[in-house]
């Protein structure tokens, strides 16, 4: 068994071919053999040309008889078009024309009597068809059986490794598979499901012989990928409950006396997530609990009553938030809470000045400080804690990986809260964080305004202006949100910085003021500050305000350029004004012409204040990776599966993950070694962390 061994190894990879795979993370033979094909051809059959017809994709083979490159005059140029690359090009049947745009370079490639292999969709120009940027490879005689005559698999190939060298080195790797090769996924579980075996598998998804074979080889290989993620799950799991933890006294009287310092009472949503929680706190393995709930349902709240559970136990507790304003903010609300219960709850951010902080290190070390609330601040090397035992992390996404994992280790096993207001489906929280516990508020408290949400472009700046000034000239206030601070060359987007001076101007009457994440802490806390006073009425702002600001009165909020905004963070920013009995209403600002991609995406929050159904339009329209991508990291890295889609597979792969780390919670036992060298290899040390939150190494 060889496809441990680099790249290198195999004929026709030299030393600048191997930088090249190495770039985009392929090492090993066996990484080679699982970069797969993101799509294939049908070149068993080619189309004629005569045949091909208007907007349907097909595979065509024909020889080039002319090629032109049009270098295009500078008043052109504005509109950024520098060249222009024709050719012509005819099988037996006829002749067809293909158009690259600013790729000039191409033009060496395409020597007049070549053969071309050309795949796209042909469109109709001035009543002719043509192709507009199609794929295509250069066909040479005498062309092997990989490129040819067959269903052909397509690699991204971005980093200039050409289709056909990708193909032939692949099949490389594949000669040096034999029957030796191990397959860790168990027989068992293979047999059961009736998939095809590691050697088959790699053939079957670069080389099938038919669609069918190729779409069997993908589902093992997507099957594998969440078997190997929920057995990492289980094992977390196990790990934790092997950890002792101490176990709070919560009492009911602790309970009731709380909540009557509330001036309302908890939802039934509220109350269940709360007694999952207490449940939790009273074991003697430390709680992983995530509490999800929509911007505005009441998690700090319910965080509170565990915060108490602590300190009534004798321990402290530690809270992590990601900006000072929501240190502060929870301090506040702290404050309020436990009126009368006698705890000492500090903020510790990195603004304080510095003999502040050294004093509050100090109490922190000595237990004179019972609950402490700050930002990453919390994590630095000289926090030491008498005895930590419970912390929690709010708002998690905002934090990165290493960030979060930290500080559960400034206390001995402690109990951990997770909070974010990013609902994610049921279906997708198992595979993400399967191995945290879940607890979901599902219901706003009575009585609050869902926003009036209304989408509308540049034409009704004016009339977006006017209804500001209407609603702050009956008292209330106002966000306008920008995506950036500065103007960006590259970007045709709205700025901050432009639009301050502009609606300061415009706005004259009323007081303005500007917020964002460079301003100095100091400055940060005393805009919000005016603004919750009523000092400014209308904050120009980017997104820092999306969580943690909390202001009654503000109830209008325009965002310009809201397509630049992921759906789930444009309905976190909307959670913003949803705090008061007067009517909210949130208004998404756009430039005119948008794709219909945006269009849909922007009319779904029209429709629906429902953040678990908006996360999951949002993850429906834009993929998995680039939902996580923007408002996740850290995520172990599903390569080809997608835990919604292929939401089945998901489920059964869990329950056969539980069924050995039921029985083998430490992957002793010598029948899974393979799995848990695979493991090993995947996830390394960090398979022992907390949480799937944490990326492989
Ligand atoms: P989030 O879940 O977004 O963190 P918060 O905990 O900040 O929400 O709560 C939002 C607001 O709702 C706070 O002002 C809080 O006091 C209030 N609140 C929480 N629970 C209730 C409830 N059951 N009834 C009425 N108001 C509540
Ligand atoms: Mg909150």
């Amino acid at each position: 068994m060889t496809h441990t061994e680099p790249i290198r190894y195999l004929k026709g990879v030299g030393p600048k071919k191997e930088e090249v795979f190495n770039r985009i993370g392929i090492r090993t033979q066996e990484d080679l053999l699982h970069y797969f094909p993101f799509r294939y051809e049908d070149r068993r059959n080619f189309k004629k040309i005569k045949e091909i017809k208007e907007n349907e994709f097909c595979v065509i083979k024909a020889k080039i008889l002319a090629r032109n490159l049009k270098k295009m005059p500078y008043f052109m140029r504005a509109r950024r078009v520098k060249n222009i690359l024709e050719i012509a090009i005819s099988d037996d049947t006829a002749v067809v024309n293909c158009t690259w745009f600013n790729q000039g370079y191409l033009y060496d490639k395409m020597e007049v009597g070549e053969t071309l292999i050309i795949y796209g969709k042909p469109r109709m120009y001035d009543g002719k068809l043509k192709f507009v940027a199609p794929e295509f490879e250069v066909f040479e005689e005498g062309e092997d059986s990989l490129n040819l005559g067959r269903i052909v698999g397509i690699y991204s190939s971005t980093q200039n490794l050409g289709q056909k060298f990708i193909r032939k080195t692949i099949s490389l790797a594949l000669d040096n598979l034999d029957v030796q090769t191990r397959d860790s996924l168990p027989f068992d579980v293979r047999r059961e499901k009736n998939l095809p075996n590691i050697v088959q598998s790699f053939k079957g998804i670069h080389f099938p012989q038919s669609f069918k074979e190729a779409q069997t080889a993908r589902e093992r290989f997507i099957f594998e990928e969440l078997f190997f993620s929920q057995i990492l799950v289980y094992l977390r799991k196990a790990r934790h409950r092997q950890q002792t933890a101490d176990s709070f006294s919560v009492g009911p009287k602790l309970i009731e006396k709380l909540k009557q310092n509330f001036k309302f009472s908890l939802t039934a949503s509220q109350e269940k997530a709360l007694n999952e929680i207490l449940e939790d706190l009273k074991k003697t393995y430390p709680m992983h609990r995530l509490l999800q709930g929509d911007v505005g349902c009441g998690k700090t709240v319910v965080a509170a009553f565990a915060f108490a559970s602590a300190v009534s136990s004798g321990f402290q507790a530690a809270f992590m938030v990601p900006t000072e304003i929501l240190a502060y903010q929870h301090a506040e609300t702290f404050q309020n809470l436990f009126k009368g219960f006698g705890y000492k709850v500090e903020v510790l951010v990195s603004s304080l000045p510095k003999a502040e902080v050294e004093k509050i290190h100090k109490e922190i070390s000595e237990g004179k400080i019972d609950i402490v609330i700050g930002t990453h601040a919390l994590i630095s090397d000289s926090v030491v804690f008498k005895n930590l035992r419970f912390v929690a992390i709010d708002e998690q996404h905002k934090f990165g990986v290493a960030q979060r994992a930290l500080l559960p280790k400034k206390g001995i096993n402690p109990h951990y809260l997770i909070m974010s207001a990013t609902p994610i489906p049921r279906s997708l929280a198992l595979s993400l964080y399967g191995d945290l516990d879940l607890s979901v508020i599902t219901e706003l408290p009575a009585g609050r305004i869902i926003p009036k949400t209304v989408w509308v472009t540049e034409k009704k700046r004016q009339w977006v202006y006017d209804f500001i000034e209407e609603k702050i000239s009956k008292g209330r206030q106002a966000y306008i949100i920008y995506p950036v601070i500065e103007e960006n060359e590259d970007e045709d987007l709205r700025s901050l910085e432009v639009m301050y001076d502009d609606l300061k101007k415009h706005f004259d009457k009323f007081k303005t003021g500007m917020f964002h994440g460079k301003l100095p802490p100091k400055e940060k806390l005393s805009v919000i500050e005016k603004f919750r006073k009523g000092a400014i009425d209308i904050l120009i702002s980017t997104t820092v305000v999306e969580v943690g600001v909390n202001v009654e009165n503000a109830t209008i909020m325009v965002v310009e350029n809201p397509e630049r905004f992921g759906l789930a963070q444009l309905h976190q920013l909307r959670g913003r004004i949803q705090r008061s009995s007067y009517e909210p209403h949130f208004i998404l600002l756009s430039a005119e012409e948008l794709s219909e991609d945006v269009v849909k995406r922007l009319k779904v929050l029209e429709v629906t204040n429902d953040g678990f159904k908006i996360s999951e339009e949002d993850l429906i329209l834009r993929g998995p990776g680039d939902f996580f991508g923007q408002m996740q990291h850290g995520l172990p890295e599903l390569k080809i599966a997608n835990p919604l889609r292929d939401l089945d597979l998901l489920k059964e792969a869990r329950v056969f993950a539980y069924d050995i780390i039921k029985t083998d919670p430490d992957l002793k036992k010598q029948e899974h070694r393979f799995i848990r060298e695979k493991i090993d290899s995947l996830y390394g040390e960090l398979k022992d962390s907390f949480s799937l939150l944490e990326e492989k190494a």
